[in-house]
């Protein structure tokens, strides 16, 4: 096995981190102090190619694979979790969706306006009494003439207040379980399209998150992504892609940790000399360094497998379950390292802590991820509905 990267793996690399030391980390502690989506910095995102960044050149995307993907995701996680949700929605949620299901004609309407940031996306399938049983979506679509009516609420929908396309899931036909549900690429500028910002969140404070309402939203035949009654499958292969870019930014927020633990470690003192010299202190940091490497092996093999078409749902469930647990131990632990000025945000410890908690909730909880892989190993699906 070869773990080395390629020269442009290793520019991509280099490019973002310098991009994120540049314009994303300092940023974001006032972004997130201010509880603003810095829609300013979204398009200097767009600019460097990373909101369309596995979509094919031919579509307006960076033509990226997975595992260079995937180095941009870490860099940019490492810097701010807000920025790296927004890559993953628009990217992996939206963009990768519409390249596979899409007809050409929905593909020239709408990758390049994506890619470019001209055109924010959002990914509504959670619902106020829908989460990880997302089969038994409640939001009802009503064929109509020339299209489809609408009707229902979304939840928890990040960037919903300000994307101007929404791929929106609704059953329709309730007597077909989830083989009724479909996915509608909605626009979202008409009237019963009702966003609004969910506010008091624990963290992501710099980014959007809403709660939408649908009252009569029409969408045309055309707006069908893929086949009305596998909307349940459009969206489970979202999640493949999303869960991957979720994993690659907790790897970023795992090396944070890490790099800033040691930083302060070197130079806090106690008992007369630096707290990194006391061995409980460096087991921390050990521990942190073999959790970073680890989520990290796991998400360059769930990489490989998308690059070299296998299948991956199973592996990229584990890279999603390992990264984003090993992120939430890490930031817990870089505040123990930092003691008490780990508790305010003059250190970015604060913050991690605070953004990468939803990481073991969206995409799939931990518990969902843990179906998946005991699904694969055992042959039988808890994930079916009583
Ligand atoms: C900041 C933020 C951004 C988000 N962005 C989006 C977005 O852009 N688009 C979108 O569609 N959704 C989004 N979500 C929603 C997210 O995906 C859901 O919150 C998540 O899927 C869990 O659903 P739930 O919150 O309804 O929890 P529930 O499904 O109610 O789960 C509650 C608890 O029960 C457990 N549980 C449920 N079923 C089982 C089971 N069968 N076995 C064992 N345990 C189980 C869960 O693991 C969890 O611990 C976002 C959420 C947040 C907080």
């Amino acid at each position: 096995m070869d773990f080395s990267l390629t020269d442009e793996q290793e520019l991509v690399r280099a490019t973002a981190r310098e991009f994120t030391d540049k314009e994303i980390v300092p940023a974001a502690k006032q972004n997130s102090r201010d509880h603003h989506f810095d829609l300013d910095l979204v398009r200097k995102i767009a600019d460097q190619g990373y909101l369309g960044a596995i979509v094919p050149r031919e579509y307006g995307g960076a033509g990226l694979d997975y595992r260079t993907y995937g180095l941009v995701v870490e860099e940019v996680g490492r810097g701010d979790s807000s920025m790296r949700t927004v890559i993953s929605v628009q990217t992996s949620l939206v963009c990768s969706t519409i390249l596979k299901f899409g007809t050409e004609e929905q593909k020239r309407k709408y990758l390049a306006a994506l890619c470019s940031g001209e055109l924010l996306g959002c990914f509504g399938l959670t619902e106020p009494d829908t989460g990880s049983d997302a089969a038994d979506q409640r939001t009802r679509a009503t064929k109509v003439d020339g299209g489809w009516r609408i009707n229902g609420a979304k939840m928890w929908i990040s960037l919903g207040n300000h994307a101007g396309l929404a791929l929106i899931f609704a059953q329709t036909d309730p007597d077909k379980g989830h083989k009724g549900v479909a996915c509608f690429l909605v626009d979202t500028d008409q009237e019963g399209f009702r966003p609004s910002v969910i506010e008091h969140k624990m963290g992501l404070h710099g980014s959007d998150t809403a709660e939408i309402g649908l009252d009569d939203v029409f969408a045309p035949d055309d707006a069908v992504l893929g086949e009305v009654g596998n909307g349940f499958r459009v969206a489970m292969t979202a999640l493949d892609s999303g869960r991957y870019s979720v994993a690659a930014g907790c790897v970023g927020v795992c090396r944070s940790s890490l790099e800033e633990s040691v930083k302060y470690a070197k130079e806090r003192e106690q008992f007369g000399r630096p707290i990194a010299s006391f061995q409980l202190v460096q087991a921390m940091i050990a521990e942190m360094r073999v959790r970073t490497d680890a989520a990290r092996l796991l998400v360059w093999r769930a990489g490989w497998l998308k690059d070299t078409g296998q299948p991956n749902t199973t592996e990229t469930s584990i890279a999603k379950l390992y990264a984003s647990e090993a992120a939430v131990w890490c930031a817990n632990e870089a505040i123990q390292v930092h003691g008490g000025a780990g508790y305010a945000d003059d250190h970015v410890v604060e913050r991690h802590f605070r953004d990468v908690r939803v990481t073991t909730l969206y995409e799939g909880t931990s518990q969902i991820q843990k179906l998946i892989i005991g699904r694969a190993e055992t042959g039988i699906n808890a994930l079916v509905p009583a």
